[in-house]
């Protein structure tokens, strides 16, 4: 089951622009590569404004001062996003944010940025 929509988090920044973070644990090199380029391919479409990969989270800032950014756009780039990375077969399995592993059980927050985690990983931080 694909469950990046679930974990996807949404923040109001600075400038009255929106930031999406996707936690893609586990993504490789090829695969950060192939997912850049193919933001980079449809910035104009999905009315991107920013966007990168830091430490395997998806980072993608939204300029809400667009004209015609409605939440019908919103679910649209989350739904194609959603759609590439299953096609690409990125980080389609849950994986545990502290040991890479999966059948994760759980969820924990760092930097508010909701991750898939073993709760016994979880616990064992706190
Ligand atoms: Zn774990």
């Amino acid at each position: 089951m694909f469950t990046a929509r679930q974990i996807i988090d949404v923040f109001n920044g600075q400038n009255n622009c929106k930031i999406v973070y996707v936690p893609l644990v586990g993504i490789t090199q090829a695969q950060a590569i192939r997912t850049l380029d193919y933001l980079k391919e449809k910035k104009k479409d999905l009315k991107i404004n920013e966007f990168e990969i830091s430490n395997q989270v998806l980072v993608i800032r939204l300029k809400e001062v667009l004209k015609g950014f409605s939440l019908e756009h919103f679910n649209h780039l989350i739904d194609s996003l959603v759609l590439f990375l299953k096609k690409q077969e990125i980080a389609t399995t849950p994986t545990c944010v502290h040991c890479q592993n999966g059948d994760v059980n759980g969820v924990m927050k760092i930097d508010k940025i909701q991750f898939h985690a073993h709760q016994d990983c979880v616990s064992g931080t706190s």
